[in-house]
């Protein structure tokens, strides 16, 4: 048994340990250095929060924890709170007065685990406090959340993170534990490098999250496919949806409040305090679809929400695991799901050819787009691609769009070799490039103007594709994207299309371009019967039910009085089995996972009150 069982029993009332948690603990609680990559929803506090607790105990002082996001780190402290463990965070947000508090406390080596972000951790005054607690032997662990955040190649790069390589300089006996839930072999070896964890042991785990269902759309009207997939698949119930802009974000919110769902928009251009009042809302309430930038999301902890749904495309698949992620934590049936189209292909390409960054960094940059839009383009199994794409191999899911309605192939090759000739031709002919639109419409035969005006019916391919729709020729379009086979490059505003090395085979015939048919939109309810568990009072009796009713309602009181999200004071699995147990007695509560010692001091007469109905 692991020496560090009796605390995830008495602080956090779990009984298990997952996967790997225990490896980790045992090894960071001994003062081992780590670097965990474990997915979204597979438990990483813990692997912090349980040595931080045992090596507090054992009189080794405390464990500052290293986190970008100010705005959680009132919830966080809150629900260590709630499990009765001495914590607090330090960040602009709070008084002078309760800052300096909070300072004695941690002086006086009070608290077990302090949250703190980058720019405060680097900073004189706090590296003289810790020098101190050094001196005194208090100085237990750095806890660094989020590590992805010191890589460029991540998704999320913060330059302050860079400078947390001062704590391995300044205090190589204590040791380190960083966190991340995405970084592919690249982001992974920039974290060692930058946090100089080469000497720390690496925990991966799988990163498989089997609960959540990935569906990837072709956009066609994208608001409309959206309202339609939550009206069908989720009404009343949580979920964010990421757009590219602002201007798209508050568009969105607007047509779903108009459709009566009760959604709210988060972007950096909004005012803090407003973000801050989005965002307590959606932690809070229940139901509430966030309309968001990727600036909302990273560290939300929220553990039911069902949905997260991509109206545009990311910019790679680091981003999209990373965003879709956040649906489904609580290990209950969740969907992810995006919609994409030849535009979005385009914008991402544009967004990387404009940027100032140099052109080895931009190659990068073009190389995970094109594994996104393979993931997009794929007719197998995603979640073979995606933990592909993180060195997992796999067996199809069976909980994918792909695996679930095999999509129907047809093959496009004649219509590439046509749409390749044509870019071939029309540059031949005029010296330079065309962009997609006026491609399409040679291949097809349409008379434009533009086709008029720069003579182009007298191209060898005019009409030649004639007896494809627009819309086969953007999938085609996409895929010999998505290949590699046609490169779409932006000068001032204009996308052009150019040949590449890969253009050759498959004009050549050599390389069969296999696309998946557009159908559109299946009309049909999806059944609900899926492999991931269901709702957590899905089995529930009446009686039960009823319990469980009251429990929430309970639970609501309680979380507002405390100014915390309902799920800190107790998650709604937990809330479902009590009322399944009917609780007659304290001791009849105890074993219920999710109640620890503290919980069910604090809460255990009231649960029983409310359980028996008084
Ligand atoms: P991550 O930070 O990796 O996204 P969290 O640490 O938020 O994940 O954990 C996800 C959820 O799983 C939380 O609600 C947490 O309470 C729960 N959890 C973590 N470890 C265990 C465990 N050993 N037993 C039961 N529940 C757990
Ligand atoms: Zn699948």
């Amino acid at each position: 048994m692991s020496p560090h069982l009796p605390i995830l029993r008495e602080v956090f009332g779990y009984d298990a340990f997952r996967g790997p948690q225990q490896a980790i603990i045992d090894h960071v609680a001994a003062g081992g250095d780590a670097l965990v990559l474990m997915p979204t929803g597979g438990g990483k506090s813990l692997c912090y929060q349980v040595p931080a607790i045992a090596r507090q105990r054992a009189g080794h002082g405390i464990t500052v924890v290293v986190s970008p996001l100010i705005a959680l780190m009132h919830d966080q402290v809150g629900a260590l709170h709630e499990a009765g463990v001495s914590a607090a965070f330090l960040n602009s947000t709070l008084t002078s007065e309760e800052a300096s508090d909070i300072e004695r406390r941690l002086l006086r080596g009070e608290i077990t685990l302090l949250y703190a972000a980058p720019e405060r951790v680097t900073n004189a005054r706090f590296l003289a406090q810790m020098d101190s607690l050094l001196e005194r032997g208090l100085l237990s662990l750095f806890a660094i959340d989020e590590a992805h955040c010191v890589s460029q190649w991540g998704h999320d790069f913060r330059p302050e993170y860079r400078g947390l390589s001062v704590l391995h300089e300044r205090y190589p006996s204590v040791p380190r534990v960083a966190l991340t839930a995405t970084a592919d072999a690249l982001t992974r070896a920039d974290i060692v490098e930058r946090l100089q964890l080469e000497s720390a042991e690496l925990f991966i785990s799988s990163f498989d999250r089997p609960n959540i269902r990935y569906t990837i759309v072709e956009k066609k009207d994208a608001s409309t496919q959206l309202l339609r997939f939550i009206e069908r698949e989720h009404p009343e119930e949580a979920g964010v949806v990421y757009c590219q802009s602002r201007k798209r974000v508050e568009e969105i919110a607007v047509m779903l409040c108009e459709a009566g769902i009760h959604a709210l928009p988060y972007h950096a251009g909004l005012d803090a305090a407003v973000r801050q009042r989005h965002q307590n809302e959606f932690l809070r309430e229940e139901g509430v679809v966030m309309v968001a930038t990727v600036a909302f999301g990273m560290g939300i902890d929220k553990p039911d929400v069902r949905f997260v749904a991509h109206l545009d495309m990311p910019k790679n698949i680091e981003g999209y695991y990373q965003e879709t992620g956040r649906a489904g934590r609580d290990g209950l049936a969740s969907d992810a799901w995006m919609a994409y189209g030849l535009q979005d292909v385009v914008n991402q390409r544009r967004m990387i050819d404009e940027s100032p960054a140099g052109e080895d960094f931009k190659q990068v940059m073009r190389g995970k787009l094109d594994a996104l839009l393979a993931l997009a383009e794929a007719t197998d199994c995603r979640r073979v691609r995606l933990l592909g794409y993180f060195g997992e191999p796999s067996m199809p899911c069976g909980n994918c769009d792909n695996c679930l309605h095999p999509p129907q192939v047809w093959d496009g090759t004649d219509a590439a070799r046509k749409l390749l000739s044509t870019v071939y031709r029309t540059q031949q002919s005029s010296g330079h490039s065309f962009g997609a639109g006026h491609t399409m419409d040679i291949v097809r035969g349409k008379k434009t103007d533009k086709v008029a005006q720069r003579g182009h019916e007298s191209i060898s391919t005019f009409g030649l594709g004639a007896e494809y729709s627009e819309q086969q020729l953007r999938a085609v379009m996409r895929q010999l994207i998505a290949i590699g086979a046609l490169h779409v490059h932006t000068e001032e505003g204009f996308s052009t299309l150019h040949l590449t090395e890969a253009s050759r085979a498959v004009l050549k015939g050599d390389v069969p371009v296999q696309l998946r048919e557009s159908t559109s939109q299946r009309g049909d309810k999806r059944s609900r019967t899926r492999s991931a568990p269901a709702p957590a009072a899905a089995n529930l009796g009446q009686d039960a039910m009823v319990r469980y009713i009251n429990l929430k309602a309970w639970r609501a009181e309680v979380a507002k009085e405390h100014n915390l999200p309902a799920y800190v004071i107790f998650h709604d699995a937990t809330l479902a089995a009590i009322a399944e147990h009917a609780p007659q007695s304290l001791s009849d509560l105890q074993g219920i996972s999710g109640l620890g010692v503290k919980k069910l001091e604090a809460y255990g007469p009231q649960v029983l009150r409310v359980c028996q109905g008084m």
